[in-house]
């Protein structure tokens, strides 16, 4: 069966999977959704006994049904091996504490990002070769930190493309900065904005539906195409693991906790939920951000709020872009008219029979030095050492587990490795650590967690900074401009 994509702005917006990888966006704004989830065909027993590129397959072919299957099979080839990742399983599921920790950060970049950001760059030279289009491909991405470096060493001189990363200058941590700052390559750029992710979100996003941008592009041989979480060839790559979790440990029914910003991780899992995989809750884990907790108890999304900077800075986030997705499947044709009271007034309201149908879903969040006691307890208790991100997730699923007593085995995506945000973790575990300096800090996570430092840490530690840009957050567009001098 052929899967066609449309806007969830616009029925009639369409696009197949290849157009929808190669476009991002959908030209009105709108994101691009199946037209149908599909039923996973192949039965878990089977899945068990797959590899996870072979996972990854049986999940993908279902929604990039105009690839064939050596096109698709050479992308997940190409992106999940044992080049790109560090363990040959992929993914790992580590137990602790009573639930399940989905390590994701076994790739290049140590950040859940890897999952998706190593198959991106192959889906989209693919599916520009299918759809005929010969101009350079330009990524234009808006970065809370992971992102942007998983992105760069994805694209890092694929031929055929560019790529150009904004990120707050002020708004991620220093290991993630420091990562972006070195990336090598002819094609990466690198951007500092005066502004938070959501300016700098917001600037790439007009960007990506400014007509004229486009003509402009396209009359240089460009064309722009989007490395972030609304790309569908993003969303979908992530569904894998979900599947692949629950074939690995085949409970009756599952828990998914998801440290959640931009909404793409756990409606990642909603989807493997949708395909066949019996959920029991999706628990969407948020820090002192809490716009989406909000969301799910009262059906108002407001992002007119203060906001924080956090330990979890990949987190720090006020707009969720892939909630849209969500808004659509219990909203419908609505969704045009809910997304222009989310531009004009900052905030919508859902009716009360759309809130019914998002009973899977249960909101929590938790503050940093709940988030802090969540790192230390699990260390003291099982000598297991998460990261901020994947910390917050804890934090609100050991507060769910006591208020609802729900003993359903739990997974939780453990979305970073610690070493990413070494100084929060260790000042979690005790705070006569932020004495040290961030390079030392390496090495007694290493002494206490027993794990290697990863090659992605060694690589930045004396790694030259290349990227030295910073501009004001409405001066992105001009430095597009003055980038591809059109
Ligand atoms: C991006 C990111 C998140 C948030 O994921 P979304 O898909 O944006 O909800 C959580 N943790 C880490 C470490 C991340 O990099």
């Amino acid at each position: 069966m052929k899967i066609m994509y449309h806007s969830t702005r616009d029925k009639n917006i369409k696009a197949t999977a290849s157009e929808a990888i190669l476009k991002g966006i959908a030209p009105d704004g709108g994101l691009y959704v199946p037209e149908q989830i599909p039923k996973l065909k192949t039965g878990f027993e089977a899945l068990a006994k797959m590899d996870y590129a072979h996972v990854a397959y049986e999940v993908m072919k279902l929604f990039f049904t105009d690839f064939t299957e050596e096109e698709l099979m050479n992308c997940i080839k190409g992106a999940y091996n044992s080049e790109k990742f560090d363990t040959d399983d992929i993914t790992k599921l580590v137990e602790a504490d009573g639930a399940y920790f989905l390590e994701l950060f076994h790739g290049r970049t140590i950040a859940f990002k890897d999952m998706a950001l190593s198959i991106l760059p192959y889906l989209m030279t693919t599916a520009a070769r299918k759809c005929g289009a010969s101009e350079e491909i330009v990524i234009l991405t808006a970065t809370s930190g992971d992102t942007g470096k998983a992105a760069l060493a994805g694209f890092a001189d694929v031929p055929g493309t560019s790529i150009v990363v904004f990120y707050p200058k002020h708004g991620v941590s220093r290991v993630q900065e420091k990562q972006m700052v070195t990336q090598r390559g002819k094609n990466v750029n690198v951007i500092g904005i005066e502004g938070n992710f959501d300016d700098a979100q917001s600037a790439v996003k007009a960007m990506f539906t400014d007509e004229n941008l486009a003509k402009r592009m396209k009359a240089g041989g460009y064309r722009f195409s989007s490395a972030n979480s609304i790309n569908i060839g993003r969303l979908i790559p992530q569904v894998a693991y979900y599947v692949y979790a629950y074939s690995r440990l085949m409970p009756k029914q599952i828990n998914f906790v998801v440290p959640t910003g931009n909404f793409g991780n756990i409606l990642a899992a909603y989807y493997a939920f949708k395909m066949g995989v019996p959920v029991n809750k999706l628990i969407c884990a948020s820090n002192r951000n809490k716009v989406l907790t909000d969301f799910f108890e009262t059906g108002v999304y407001d992002k007119n709020r203060e906001f924080y900077l956090t330990s979890s800075p990949s987190m720090d986030i006020l707009i969720s872009s892939n909630l849209e997705r969500l808004i659509y499947e219990i909203a419908g044709d609505e969704t045009a008219s809910l997304m222009s009271d989310l531009k004009n007034k900052g905030k919508y309201e859902i009716t009360s029979e759309m809130k019914d149908k998002l009973d899977l879903f249960k909101g929590g969040y938790a503050e940093d030095d709940e988030m802090s006691k969540a790192i230390a307890d699990l260390y003291r208790k099982e000598n297991y050492i998460i990261d901020t991100h994947t910390a917050v997730a804890a934090a609100v699923y050991n507060k769910y587990r006591e208020e609802t007593k729900d003993d359903t085995c739990t997974v939780i995506a453990s979305t970073a490795s610690p070493y990413k945000f070494t100084r929060a973790v260790l000042n979690s575990i005790d705070e006569a650590y932020d004495k040290k300096d961030d390079f030392e800090l390496f090495e007694e996570l290493n002494k206490l967690s027993g794990v290697d430092i990863p090659d992605a840490i060694k690589d930045i530690i004396d790694a030259k900074v290349l990227h030295t840009k910073v501009c004001a957050k409405d001066g992105l567009e001009a430095e597009v401009v003055k980038i591809y001098k059109i």
